[in-house]
């Protein structure tokens, strides 16, 4: 059976010490509770160690990678930095990736195979943007995304990818999509991963969905069939809208 996980995004978001806080709260706070999925924050580089030590209940991800593993890129954090802090997951492909610091899906192959070489899990990102959504292109989009950047992969290693559809448009943007709009995709996403490497794999993989998922609408959202949690970002960053999405389940 495959996981449900839901996972923040902290973006650049808090100060080493404000996360510090965040992440003791939370760990606080779901201690106490009975989980029906694994809860997981991404948090900025500065914050890996130390919010790895402040969690239990609580795995940690980055949210990027270098392309490269190691050498005289100034300013780039490789997948085995990220590994030696005690991070687990790792966000390949945000959407604020590839718009703004033009991350192509070749690039993001890389990635994908860094975090994978460093026994991290790739919660890879695919979706599209507006004007896509307008013109119907949406499965052509996320197909592509998904082929160009994984299906290089062997079994052994596309089994541990967590996929994350966010449509671009409901990004911060406060609109989500319908939760059947995301059943229709996570179910088209399975498909396509069905074809490539059978319905066993595609069965195994966690799809999550991701844009303006709040307290209000994620218990529709993660009760559709093909929806196994979600990525969230504005409402990570407090305990008290992060929390109901993490027991929408
Ligand atoms: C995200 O950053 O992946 C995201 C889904 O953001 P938000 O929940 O704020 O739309």
């Amino acid at each position: 059976m495959r996981k449900n996980i839901v996972a923040g995004n902290w973006k650049m978001n808090n100060t080493l010490q404000e996360g510090i806080v965040l992440a003791r709260e939370l760990q606080k706070t779901l201690e106490e509770k009975t989980l029906k999925c694994e809860v997981v924050i991404c948090v900025p580089f500065i914050h890996l160690a130390s919010v790895v030590a402040e969690v239990k209940t609580v795995i940690v991800g980055a949210e990027n990678l270098a392309d490269k593993s190691s050498g005289a890129y100034t300013g780039e954090v490789s997948a085995a930095m990220i590994a030696s802090t005690g991070a687990k997951y790792v966000i390949v492909g945000h959407s604020e990736r590839r718009t703004y610091y033009g991350e192509t899906n070749a690039v993001l192959k890389e990635k994908v195979l860094l975090a994978l070489a460093n026994g991290l899990i790739p919660i890879f990102c695919v979706g599209e943007v507006l004007a896509e959504r307008e013109a119907n292109k949406q499965k052509d989009v996320v197909s592509t995304q998904i082929s160009e950047s994984l299906f290089d992969l062997p079994t052994e290693d596309f089994r541990k990818i967590v996929l994350a559809y966010e449509p671009v448009w409901a990004i911060g943007t406060g609109k989500t999509a319908t939760s059947e709009q995301a059943q229709e995709i996570h179910a088209f996403i399975r498909k396509t991963i069905a074809e490539r490497y059978g319905s066993a794999v595609a069965d195994s993989i966690s799809i999550l969905y991701g844009g303006s998922c709040n307290a209000g609408n994620a218990g529709e959202l993660f009760a559709k069939p093909d929806v196994d949690g979600g990525l969230i970002g504005g409402a990570s960053l407090s305990v008290d809208k992060f929390l109901p999405i993490v027991e929408a389940f």
